[in-house]
């Protein structure tokens, strides 16, 4: 066994570990009706001799008696048997399960830019499931296989030796048959893994996107994508289904060609006299036995290796580096006085620099709005302050403060966040405004609801706070989305605000409204602002100008556009397009979604 296999193994015993008490009761549970199965066979022999041949009656009454108690009591224990077997493995996977969301949740962004959401759906979901199959099996049956081939070896070389001899010749190619099954089934089941995974990245995206399928007329085309797909999953299915089937199939044909050359050997020794036929007949049955557990264990194996396929690629999770994680002896944050300052910071997300010596503050009350052309690296610095990203180098400070020095619950708790893409959850409005703040009251709520000025929508509601608004929001409008997104940062009630293009996705009807709710946020914090529109920020405390991830320039407005530089060029490009287009010309909501 390879090391790796090893490790993998301990691992999983680990688990088992755990439940240690419930595996010694399950184990004694089998072994018990391992004896009452010796002893119902066993029974036979009284009951022929007793019963018919020396008619006796008492016995008569007795024997089925205690067939039907031992049959009772065997099907009590196998009972109690596959009750602890499965209370441990769903105990497994329900533990890991949990582990596995809790590692998923401690990743940092840049994982889920890399990994589909579907895929690791399908890991949580499925893979984990697999195992459930395979750890209740392999605990079952390989123990109780192991003891009896154990068993039945000592008898057949206390029968006779030079036969028993014999017999295990098939021993070691039985073992490396059963090594090959195992390693090609783990290949397979690692396929059937990434195919479901497949499956399921397919289906996420197209019900999540399902509105651009049919704005493009796309679904033939994404249903023969997902019948290919399904297809693939078919195959893989049955190769793998083959190969469970081969296997016992083929140990039997080397048992077979076993016993076939026992057979010939012990019978040309009973013909000559040199053992019994009666010690033949007895070494016979018990290799007849002794092939079954051998046949048993084989399937366990394969068990085994598709269990083991599934549990590399949850471990696999489970080993990730948490990513973004507090220090040993991270300090909580304490309230901000005087500034936030960004100090030569740089930022990649691979090899090329997406920022590159970032150097500004932001004084406590201030309102600071990023511009610049779009893939400037707006986005990319506004998710440095609360950690979604690392800088590569220089720091971020508050107050002196890096902010790697301080726990990222204290951090995140200063932050409020509003973005362009408003992500809101399938639950009540209620839920989703309180969500910064579960101990929010009902007055709390509508007073934020009120300052953001989503209160006469909500009310307008079917069940007001207690409506539920869908994925992600779909049965409200892009503004009311937006209202409740800084309705929900207004009840969190962060001193530190960010805010990028909050208001980008808007008609100006609902931006105008959206706007305002955005200014009563701002009040009294803190705030970095990235707005599309230029006139939003003209007020701003200072305006930093980034380019090709450079600060270019930063002043207030009118120093800025004094100097006559890249914000002037924005300013005036922005300018004569809103001459341009009046805001009668907007296009109607429809058109808009599909332009996305
Ligand atoms: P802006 O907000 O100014 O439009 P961004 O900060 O979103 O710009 O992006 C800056 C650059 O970083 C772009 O070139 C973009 O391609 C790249 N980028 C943005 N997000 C990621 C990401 N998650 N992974 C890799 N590259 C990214
Ligand atoms: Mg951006």
């Amino acid at each position: 066994m390879k090391k790796a296999d090893f490790q993998l193994y301990a691992r999983l015993l680990g688990y088992v570990r755990l439940y240690w008490p419930r595996f010694l009761l399950a184990a004694a549970a089998m072994l018990l009706v391992s004896g009452l199965t010796a002893a119902l066979a066993y029974l036979v022999k009284p009951f022929l001799d007793d019963v018919f041949f020396q008619k006796n009656l008492q016995m008569l009454y007795q024997l089925p008696l205690l067939l039907v108690a031992l049959y009772a009591a065997k099907g009590g224990l196998s009972l109690l048997h596959t009750y602890q077997m499965h209370y441990i493995a769903l105990g497994i996977i329900t533990l890991m399960r949990d582990q596995l969301f809790r590692h998923l949740q401690r990743q940092p962004h840049a994982y889920f830019d890399y990994e589909a959401t579907g895929a690791l759906t399908s890991r949580v979901v499925y893979d984990v499931l697999l195992l459930q199959d395979s750890v209740a099996k392999v605990v079952t049956s390989s123990l109780k296989d192991s003891f009896t081939l154990v068993g039945l070896t000592a008898v057949i070389f206390y029968q006779d030796w030079r036969l028993a001899l014999m017999a295990i010749l098939i021993f070691p190619p039985a073992s490396y048959l059963i090594m090959r099954f195992g390693r090609r089934l783990r290949q397979l089941a690692k396929e059937s893994q990434q195919s479901v995974a497949r499956l399921n990245v397919l289906l996420q995206e197209n019900l999540t996107g399902q509105r651009i399928v049919k704005a493009f007329a796309r679904e033939e085309f994404e249903a023969q994508r997902f019948a290919q797909a399904n297809e693939r999953f078919q195959q893989v299915q049955m190769k793998l289904r083959l190969t469970r089937g081969l296997s016992p199939a083929v140990m039997e044909l080397l048992g077979a060609l076993g016993m076939a050359a026992i057979i010939s050997y012990g019978g040309y020794q009973v013909i000559q006299g040199a053992t019994t036929p009666g010690t033949f007949f007895s070494f016979m049955t018990a290799l007849f036995l002794l092939y079954a557990p051998i046949r048993g264990l084989s399937t366990a194996q394969n068990s085994v290796q598709e269990g083991l396929a599934a549990a590399q690629r949850v471990f696999a999770i489970l080993d990730l580096e948490p990513g973004i994680v507090d220090r040993p002896g991270a300090i909580v944050l304490p309230p901000l006085r005087r500034e936030i300052a960004f100090r030569q910071v740089s930022f990649s997300y691979g090899e090329e620099p997406v920022l590159r010596d970032i150097d500004f503050a932001v004084k406590k009350g201030d309102m600071v709005a990023l511009v610049g052309p779009s893939g400037a690296g707006k986005t990319t610095l506004l998710s440095l302050l609360p950690r979604f990203y690392e800088v590569t180098s220089g720091a971020i400070l508050i107050d002196g403060v890096d902010i790697r020095e301080v726990s990222l619950a204290s951090l995140r708790a200063r932050i409020g966040v509003v973005t362009q893409q408003t992500i809101l959850f399938n639950e009540t409005v209620r839920y989703n405004v309180a969500y910064g703040r579960l101990e929010a009251t009902e007055d709390d709520i509508r007073q934020a609801l009120r300052a953001a000025h989503a209160y006469d929508f909500v009310m307008a509601l079917p069940q007001g706070l207690d409506t539920v608004i869908g994925e992600q929001g779909v049965r409200l409008s892009g503004g009311e989305r937006q209202r409740l997104a800084i309705a929900r940062a207004l009840l969190k009630d962060p001193p530190v605000l960010l805010l990028d293009e909050a208001t980008s996705s808007l008609d100006s009807e609902s931006e105008r409204e959206v706007q305002q709710a955005l200014d009563r946020l701002m009040e009294g914090r803190t705030s970095l602002v990235i707005a599309h529109r230029l006139s939003t920020v003209r007020h701003a405390h200072r305006l930093v100008v980034l380019d090709g991830g450079r600060v270019v320039e930063t002043g207030a407005h009118e120093e800025l556009l004094r100097a006559d530089g890249c914000y002037k060029r924005l300013y005036d490009l922005q300018f004569a397009r809103e001459e341009k287009s009046s805001p009668e010309q907007e296009l109607p909501e429809s058109e808009k979604k599909v332009a996305l």
